[in-house]
């Protein structure tokens, strides 16, 4: 079974089935076996896979130009989308920069704040402020960002110096902290953070509005984003919204932070954003703070080479506007709340469930060995990677994350399906992995 394991988590690709086909939620490798898809990857596929209006969109895109050089040309597919996700998103956050993916997208929300106090002559604010069990990406300024040690290890020493603070989790709240007041206490440890540094330090403070592969699904109480709003204007700091899981529409709403009624003057968006059908993120900025940016440098000073790659932005035209079209962002709203039902059901009965939870199509389940304790199970039972393989020996393809995140060695799983997956889609996910979870306890011999 420890081969199985470790075979089946290889990043390298020893021992993975391969790929040939995907048609909606399901994909199939190259000996005929079929995989249900029940975290889209990893929360990417909001369209499920091979979607015919998508490909011909971009087989269009691919017949006139693959990439018009964005630092010579704009381009329809640019300037749509920049139309459409300025709409989708409201408010004033009108401004983007569109990248190949999340961590690109979250290099480029750093750089802007950066570059927003310089031009500005606030030289001084330079630090950032993130949070304990995150995950930002990994190049190394997004890795600065992460609280996620295992992934960090290996780079100490090299990685800018980011003061994190508690993440407001209330099945998981700080020491001496009560469930109902972990929005607060969590939003006054920003603001703590804040003058401990020197409100003239900082520049921005990085959150996920609900922590995705670092946590297994962590939305943030009601009225915590709103107090960091406050906190942050309060002392002149920007809030950077890292949207790239939680984002274009799986939570329910568009922007998962409208769920709080709360604008970021950043946010960054990915996965969701072009459903995984070309490489496509996007930082997204406010007129705010465009406006000294450009009155100062004329734009922004990061781009690289396939920013607002042509093909990749028809991609995203082309799937926002089926989002858009099917109302899928609303019946992720209301599915969701049905699939959690679903889950519970499914789940009920199994003793090792500390926590189902999330908000739309962004579940997270979390299991430990006591529930009333909330104890996790040793690290070396490699718990959340047994489930993993026991749901792909059963086709069903779900989102493991575990290990030692920040000192919390724990195993939660993200089920997170495709907007457009079938009411009995949903259940046959929730039923296999059920049976999996149980297959994989009983391997550990709980
Ligand atoms: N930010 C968040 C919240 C993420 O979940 C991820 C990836 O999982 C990233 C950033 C990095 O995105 P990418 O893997 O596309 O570089």
């Amino acid at each position: 079974m420890a081969g199985d394991v470790a075979e089946s988590t290889s990043v390298a690709g020893a021992g993975l089935p391969k790929i040939a086909w995907g048609k909606g939620l399901v994909l199939t490798d190259v000996d005929g076996k079929h995989y249900l898809d029940g975290s889209g990857g990893p929360a990417v596929y909001c369209l499920g896979h091979g979607n015919e209006e998508v490909n011909q969109a971009i087989k269009d895109q691919l017949d006139r130009i693959a990439h018009g050089y964005r630092y010579n040309f704009t381009s329809d597919p640019l300037e749509e989308l920049t139309e459409r996700v300025g709409r989708l998103c409201g408010g004033t956050l009108k401004q983007m920069v569109f990248v190949s993916g999340g961590s690109e997208a979250v290099e480029s929300a750093l750089k802007l704040a950066l570059q927003y106090f310089a031009a500005r002559g606030e030289m001084s604010r330079r630090r950032f402020i993130s949070r304990e069990r995150s995950w930002h990406g990994n190049t190394l300024g997004a890795l600065a960002l992460s609280g996620f040690r295992e992934r960090r290890l290996s780079f100490e020493g090299a990685l800018v110096d980011v003061p994190l603070i508690s993440p407001a989790n209330v099945y998981r709240p700080p020491a001496g902290v009560a469930p109902e007041d972990v929005g607060a206490a969590c939003a006054q440890e920003l603001e703590d953070k804040i003058l401990e540094l020197g409100p003239d330090k900082v520049a921005a403070f990085v959150f996920e509005p609900v922590v995705g592969a670092a946590g297994g699904v962590v939305p943030a109480p009601p009225g915590y984003a709103r107090k960091v709003r406050e906190i942050c204007d309060r002392h002149g700091v920007l809030m950077i919204a890292d949207e790239v899981m939680c984002g274009a529409g799986r939570c329910g709403t568009w922007r998962a932070l409208e769920h709080d009624g709360v604008f970021p003057d950043i946010m960054t968006v990915a996965k969701g954003l072009g459903g995984g059908y070309l490489p496509l993120g996007a930082a997204v900025y406010s007129d705010r703070v465009a406006e000294p940016i450009n009155a100062v440098d004329g734009g922004p000073q990061t781009g690289h080479t396939f920013t607002g790659h042509t093909a990749a932005c028809a991609a995203g035209v082309a799937v926002q506007r089926i989002v858009e079209r099917d109302g899928l962002v609303q019946r992720v709203a209301v599915k969701g709340e049905e699939f959690k039902r679903i889950l519970a059901d499914a789940l009920h009965g199994i003793a090792q469930i500390g926590d189902i939870r999330g908000r739309g199509f962004f579940t997270g389940i979390e299991i430990v060995a006591d529930r009333d304790s909330k104890e996790p199970f040793p690290a070396e039972k490699a718990l959340f990677l047994r489930i993993r393989a026991r749901a792909f020996a059963n086709g069903l393809i779900c989102y493991p994350s575990g290990g030692n995140v920040d000192g919390i060695k724990g195993d939660t799983v993200i089920l997170a399906p495709p907007y457009n997956a079938t009411d009995g889609e949903l259940s046959e996910i929730a039923g296999r992995f059920a049976v999996s979870l149980r297959q994989a306890l009983k391997d550990i011999g709980a």
